[in-house]
C-alpha cells in the first residue's frame, strides 16, 4: 500500500471528551486514495462520533484530521463539505414529494448565477450528470417517479446518489445497508466498488457479509480506540477483536 505521504485522510491522536468521558481517545488511522475502509465495533465504540468529528459536526478536544493537506479540525462544517467531504446519515433525508431526477438535480453543486447560453449549457451538463448518477445507483428507469414510491433500499441509494453528484473526494456512510434485502446489499457493494475510481469511501457497518464484500481494510474500534486494523482475515483472527465480540 502507499506510504503516509500520499494518504487522502490522516487522523492522528484524535480525541473528544464529553464531560470528561472520552468517546474517541487518541485515535489514529490513514485512509488511502481509492480505498474503501470500514469501521466496525460494538455499540458505543465511537464510530459515529468519528464521522461527526471528520465532518465538523463535533469539535475535537485534541489531535488532527488532515484531508488533502488541509486541517479539518479548524474548519467549519460547510467549509469541510466544500473541501470535498460528503456524509450520509443513518436515516435517509431525501425529498419524498420530488422525483428522483429532482432530488439529484437539487443536490448538484451550483456556483454563482450564470446567464443565457451559459445557463443552458449548464442545464445540459446537469441533466447528463443526473442521468449518469441514476445509472450508478440503479435508478435510471425511475427518474420521473416520486421518491416516496421507492423501496427503502432505493431511497438509500438515492441518498448516496445525492452525495455522489457533489463529487466528494471522501464519501462517508453510516450503516448504509441497514434494512436492505440481501440482493440490495450485494448491489450496494457493487455500487461502492464502481464509484471509488474517483474517491475514497469510509463506511460504518455491522453486516459482516457486506463488510467482507466491500472493505479493502477494516478498522476495529472499541471504547474510542483502534484495537485492530487490516484485512478481514486479519481482524477476524485477532484475539483482541475476538475478546471484544465474544467476551460479553
Ligand atoms: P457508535 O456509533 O460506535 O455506536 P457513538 O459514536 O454514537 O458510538 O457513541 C460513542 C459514545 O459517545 C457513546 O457512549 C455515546 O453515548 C457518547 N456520545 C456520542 N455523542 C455524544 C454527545 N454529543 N454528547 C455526549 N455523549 C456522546
Ligand atoms: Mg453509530
Amino acid at each position: 500500500m502507499s506510504s503516509e505521504t500520499d494518504f487522502l485522510l490522516g487522523v492522528e491522536g484524535l480525541t473528544v471528551s464529553f464531560d470528561g468521558f472520552k468517546a474517541v481517545d487518541d485515535l489514529s488511522f490513514y485512509l488511502d486514495r481509492n480505498e474503501i475502509r470500514v469501521i466496525i465495533g460494538p455499540n458505543g465504540a465511537g464510530k459515529t462520533t468519528v464521522l461527526d468529528l471528520i465532518c465538523g459536526r463535533t469539535k475535537a478536544t485534541g489531535g488532527s484530521i488532515r484531508f488533502k493537506g488541509r486541517e479539518l479540525t479548524r474548519m467549519k462544517e460547510h467549509e469541510i463539505v466544500r473541501a470535498g467531504v460528503g456524509r450520509k446519515f443513518q436515516t435517509p433525508s431525501i425529498y419524498e414529494d420530488l422525483t428522483v431526477f429532482e432530488n439529484l438535480e437539487i443536490s448538484f453543486p451550483r456556483g454563482r448565477s450564470v446567464f443565457g447560453a451559459l445557463a443552458f449549457r449548464r442545464d445540459a451538463d446537469v441533466k447528463d450528470r443526473v442521468e449518469q448518477i441514476a445509472r450508478d445507483i440503479f435508478l435510471a428507469d425511475r427518474l420521473n417517479d416520486l421518491a416516496e414510491y421507492l423501496s427503502h433500499g432505493q431511497k438509500q441509494w438515492l441518498e448516496i446518489g445525492m452525495l455522489l453528484i457533489q463529487d466528494p473526494a471522501l464519501m462517508m456512510l453510516d450503516e448504509p445497508v441497514a434494512g436492505m434485502s440481501v440482493s440490495e446489499r450485494k448491489k450496494t457493494a457493487e455500487l461502492l466498488h464502481r464509484v471509488i475510481q474517483d474517491r475514497s469511501v469510509l463506511v460504518i457497518e455491522h453486516d459482516m457479509d457486506f463488510v467482507g464484500d466491500i472493505a479493502h481494510k477494516i478498522t476495529v474500534l472499541h471504547q474510542g480506540r483502534v484495537i485492530s486494523e487490516g484485512s478481514m482475515a486479519h481482524v477476524k483472527a485477532d484475539p483482541k477483536v475476538v475478546e471484544v465480540y465474544l467476551g460479553h
